[in-house]
């Protein structure tokens, strides 16, 4: 089961991401997940400049994204099957993805207004070693501040304010498009699966949507 999850940043691909990973017992692959666990503690340039774009909410070059996401796919956990949450970003990346024989059974495009996603980024706060996310509102930790697992410092990424937020809205939107209409041709093609998630809806309303989709 090769699953990729497309949306806005903060649309619920992560918790999403984690949901289908544990009931199908397939790794949940983040690349901003994966990007920020590299750059963390290092200090040359090469590993500075990939942390100044995240901060600024730029995309990274697909180079670079390319050969992390190669060599996690790689890995033996992956044969069964993998869930992806933020690839790809780009037509490129989508591309490249497929000359590469990386196949792909679903693509699920996650639709919430960026209203929404303010009110949900704002005040989200994470544990870069593990990925963890949590909410100041809609989701505390159990200790303040603190990863529940670990006890380890909770951070607000860098990123997550309100002006690179708007930014990395529209960077979204600058590639939906082509990248939509991609998988929406190889659906077409019987490729792939494509389908839309209303992201609005209640955790669970989504969750028994994703589950009655992925048992087709
Ligand atoms: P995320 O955790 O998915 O919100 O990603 C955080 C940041 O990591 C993004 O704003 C980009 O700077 C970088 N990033 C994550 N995934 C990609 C990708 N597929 N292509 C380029 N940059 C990425």
């Amino acid at each position: 089961m090769k699953i990729i999850l497309i949306g806005y940043p903060c649309s619920g691909k992560g918790t999403q991401a984690k949901f289908i990973s544990k009931k199908y017992n397939i790794p949940k692959i983040s690349i901003g997940d994966l990007l920020r666990s590299i750059i963390l503690n290092k200090k040359n340039k090469k590993y500075l400049d990939i942390k100044k774009k995240i901060n600024q909410g730029e995309l990274i070059s697909d180079n670079i994204i390319i050969s992390i996401i190669k060599k996690r796919l790689s890995k033996k956990d992956c044969l069964k099957g993998y869930v992806l949450d933020g690839f790809p970003r780009t037509i490129n990346q989508a591309k490249i993805m497929d000359q590469n024989k990386f196949k792909i059974d679903y693509v699920l495009e996650l639709l919430i207004s960026k209203k929404k996603i303010l009110k949900r980024m704002i005040g989200r706060q994470i544990h870069i070693q593990s990925g963890r996310i949590y909410h100041k509102i809609y989701n505390p930790p159990l200790n303040k501040n603190r990863d529940d697992i670990t006890g380890e410092k909770l951070v607000t990424r860098k990123d997550d304010t309100k002006k690179i937020i708007i930014k990395r809205l529209n960077e979204y939107n600058l590639f939906k498009k082509e990248i939509i209409k991609y998988y929406k041709k190889k659906n077409k093609l019987k490729q792939l699966k494509f389908f839309k998630i209303n992201a609005k809806k209640k955790l669970f309303i989504i969750q028994e949507q994703i589950q009655k989709i992925l048992s087709q």
